[in-house]
């Protein structure tokens, strides 16, 4: 699989896919779309929690700081 399937209804995908912060878009590339989606936080968040996290919740577990 080359894409997170959990892509289209990532609440973190769809708010920063096309952000200029380096940080996202870096995270999109490793995780969404790279070798790093099985080890996901927000996946991980949404299997302990039976919900999806925050929208700004990153792929490493941290929040977003705008
Ligand atoms: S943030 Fe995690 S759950 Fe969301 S699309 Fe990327 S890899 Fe998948």
């Amino acid at each position: 699989m080359t894409e997170c399937e959990l892509l289209s209804k990532c609440g973190f995908f769809n708010k920063y896919q096309n952000a200029k912060q380096a940080a996202c878009s870096g995270f999109i590339a490793m995780y969404c779309k790279g070798p790093k989606m099985d080890v996901c936080k927000r996946k991980a968040y949404r299997a302990e929690h039976g919900v999806a996290p925050p929208d700004d919740m990153m792929p490493t577990g941290s929040m977003v700081i705008e």
